[in-house]
Order: structure tokens, then C-alpha cells, then sequence
């Protein structure tokens, strides 16, 4: 008799077996593994990939790596799996180094941008593949191929060949085939990105649902950033292969650490501004255009020239000048359905991006229109 999968996968390799405790885990599932990376290094001569990256995944967190190209995501996921091999520093799975277990024992399930099945093999064949290779029982094999293509929602296609599936149900195939061995871990590189938006987009839904109920540590990598908002736990934002920032959706998106993450995680108005007054947290500013506002500070910081972070849909507009308004010109409008896209130049120069919903009901504004903008302190974040 086989033993229970969710055992077989967690001590494979000998680095998944501890009993650290998974958030909220349910009866059945996987309690995934804790990661920590410690001051990892991985070098090309002098180049620096990955660039003394420390990190602590939770058991059963969905961590995404986000960064733009060549920041070094998909180098961290290969020191993980053990594709590449560390030149500094330590990875530990369940407090246990990994560094001399190989990819095939690491026990990972793995999906990347291309789905990589088996073209003369069914879709069952092709999930049931990890069970065959382990040396799982037909009986067993059969009830956990069938349980994974449910939840997949792929019962329907399990006598197909990959031939026969559009791109987003085989990239469903790949990922059934690598939680099937029900993994402490699963590391996915891009998986997304060959897909158009909607689907793209009813796949990170899908696969946010997959891991609450399979319970594994997920390492997520792309390059979207709304992707990265909408499945993880916790984003760590990477540039020039250092984590940059580490923190949930909301607080990358509110309150970014610096410009990078400010521009590359959603638009943003990045605004000079000077201080003028400081009255605990809250900092009064001035722009070139001379408008004055106030915005929220964490930083002890009481003088000199700051930048300010406003989000394009914090900004309210007005036909009318009002107290704390300042005037604007219209540069460009473009309705998008759900939202109006306005560029607009304030009298200092600065240009302007404001995204307003169409509740609102606004009439498209045409190119020089003259229009009174606004914000709050609660809608501008001073930047360090
Ligand atoms: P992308 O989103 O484009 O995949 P990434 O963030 O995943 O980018 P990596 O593939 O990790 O980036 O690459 C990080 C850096 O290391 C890049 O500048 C890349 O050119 C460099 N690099 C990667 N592999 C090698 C290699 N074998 N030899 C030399 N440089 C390499």
C-alpha cells in the first residue's frame, strides 16, 4: 500500500519533513515549506545576477518575485530549484540547507512560460507522469490524477492530446501535472505570459484558488505587476539583482519605498516639492506650479526638496476652482470604457496623468480645456 502522497511529496529529497505549522491550513491539504534565503550570490564574472538577496518565505505563503527584465527573478528561481548553484550565501527549506540535494530531490513542482508536456501522451498520461515516475500504485495513481484534474477543471479534457487544447488549458495541464505530487513548494517562472490578457487574467484567479486549496509555498516570477497584485501574499519587488522592497499588494501599491517601485508597481505622478512646514507625520509642500498641499510622511524628514508619489486615480477634478485646487490644462483624453485617461499640464510644467472613472460621468474633456485638480494628504505619499 502507497503511502499518502501529501507525505511521499513532503519528505522527498529529505528537506520538506519538518511540521513547521502552514497558515489556516485545512484537513487534506499540504502544509508547504518554510524558505529563507540567506545573503544569496550568484555571479557572471563580475556581473552580479543575484545580489546578496535575503528572504523568508512562510510556510504556505504565495510570495511573487516582480521585477523588470534582468532584475534577476528567474536567476532566484533557478538557485532555488538548483538549476544554478549559489556563489555566496545559503538557501534553506525548512531550516534545512539545500544546497547539496539535487532539482530531483528538492521534491518542487515547477511550471514555466512554456508548458513543456508531452505531445503523444493524454492529458491523464501526462499528469499522471510525476505518480509513474515515483513508482505510485495504479490505484492510487488513477484517484490523484482524477482529484487534480478537478481541480484544474480539467476532467472533461482527460483523454485529449495536448494537440487538442487551446494554450491556456495545456498551461492548466502543466500545472496539474506539477501539484499532482502534491509539492511543499511550486515554483512558477512566467507561467502567463503566453497568454492573452483574459485569459491571463482568469488563470491567476484560478491559480489563487489553487493554492488555498493545496496549501503548498508558492514562488511566483513575472514582470506584471498587476498579475503580482492580484495573487500574492507578499511581493518582493526586485531591481539589479537586490530586493528592493518586500511587502503586501497594498503596501507596495500606497506606500512604495523609493521611485523605482513607485513607477514599475502601477502609474504614478512623481511630483518635486519642497517642504515648507512639518507638523508631526504630516509635511506641507510646495510645487513649481506654487501649489500648496499637504501629504503624509513616515520618514523624519523637516526640510529641503522631496518627491511625492500621487496615484492618476487619487487626483479629483473640478470644474470650478475650489480652496485647495489648483488649475490644469488638458493635453490628452481618451475614454477606456470603465475609466477616462487625462493628461494635463499644471503651470509649472509638470505633467499630469489623472484616471477617472467613468461613475463620475464626466464628459470627455477636449485637448486645452482648463480644469482644477486636487488631492488630499491621504492621497499623496512623500517618496525618500
Ligand atoms: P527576464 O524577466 O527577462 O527573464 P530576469 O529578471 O528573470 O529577466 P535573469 O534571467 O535572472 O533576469 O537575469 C539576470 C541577469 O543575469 C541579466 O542581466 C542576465 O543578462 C544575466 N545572466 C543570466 N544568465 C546569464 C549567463 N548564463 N551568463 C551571463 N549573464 C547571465
Amino acid at each position: 500500500m502507497a503511502e499518502p502522497l501529501a507525505l511521499r511529496a513532503g519528505t522527498a529529497g529529505g528537506v520538506g519533513g519538518s511540521a513547521s505549522q502552514a497558515r489556516g491550513a485545512r484537513a487534506g491539504q499540504v502544509i508547504g515549506s518554510s524558505i529563507a534565503v540567506r545573503d544569496a550570490e550568484k555571479r557572471y564574472g563580475h556581473f552580479h545576477a543575484v545580489d546578496h538577496i535575503n528572504l523568508d518565505i512562510e510556510p504556505g505563503e504565495f510570495i511573487t518575485l516582480l521585477g523588470p527584465s534582468g532584475s534577476g527573478k528567474t536567476t532566484l528561481l533557478n538557485l532555488l530549484a538548483g538549476f544554478q548553484s549559489l556563489d555566496g550565501g545559503e538557501i534553506l527549506v525548512d531550516g534545512k540547507p539545500v544546497h547539496n540535494v539535487p532539482t530531483h530531490k528538492r521534491g518542487f513542482g515547477m511550471v514555466f512560460q512554456s508548458y513543456a508536456l508531452f505531445p503523444n501522451m493524454t492529458v491523464t498520461q501526462n499528469v499522471a507522469f510525476p505518480l509513474r515516475m515515483a513508482g505510485v500504485d495504479r490505484v492510487t495513481t488513477e484517484r490523484r490524477v482524477a482529484e487534480t484534474l478537478e481541480i484544474m477543471r480539467l476532467s472533461a479534457h482527460a483523454n485529449k492530446s495536448p494537440s487538442e487544447m487551446s494554450g491556456g488549458q495545456q498551461q492548466r495541464v502543466a500545472i496539474a501535472r506539477a501539484i499532482v505530487m502534491r509539492p511543499k513548494v511550486v515554483l512558477m517562472d512566467e507561467p502567463l505570459s503566453a497568454l492573452d490578457r483574459r485569459l491571463r487574467e482568469s488563470i491567476q484567479i484560478e491559480i489563487r484558488d489553487l493554492h488555498q486549496t493545496i496549501g503548498s509555498t508558492i514562488l511566483f516570477v513575472t514582470h506584471d505587476q498587476g498579475e503580482a497584485l492580484t495573487m500574492s501574499d507578499r511581493i518582493a519587488v526586485l531591481d539589479a539583482g537586490k530586493i528592493v522592497q518586500i511587502g503586501r499588494p497594498l503596501e507596495i501599491y500606497r506606500h512604495p519605498s523609493n521611485r523605482f517601485v513607485a513607477s514599475f508597481v502601477g502609474e504614478s505622478n512623481l511630483i518635486e516639492a519642497e517642504i515648507v512646514q512639518k507638523r508631526g507625520t504630516t509635511v506641507t509642500l510646495k510645487n513649481r506650479a506654487g501649489y500648496v498641499f499637504d501629504a503624509e510622511s513616515r520618514d523624519a524628514i523637516d526640510v529641503g526638496r522631496v518627491t511625492v508619489l500621487v496615484r492618476p486615480e487619487r487626483i479629483a477634478i473640478h470644474n470650478e476652482p475650489t480652496a485647495s485646487s489648483t488649475p490644469v490644462t488638458v493635453t490628452s483624453a481618451i475614454f477606456l470604457g470603465e475609466i477616462l485617461r487625462i493628461e494635463a499640464q499644471m503651470e509649472g510644467g509638470d505633467t499630469l496623468l489623472i484616471r477617472c472613472t467613468d461613475t463620475a460621468r464626466r464628459p470627455l474633456p477636449n485637448i486645452g480645456d482648463r480644469l482644477h485638480v486636487s488631492w488630499g494628504p491621504d492621497d499623496c505619499w512623500v517618496l525618500t
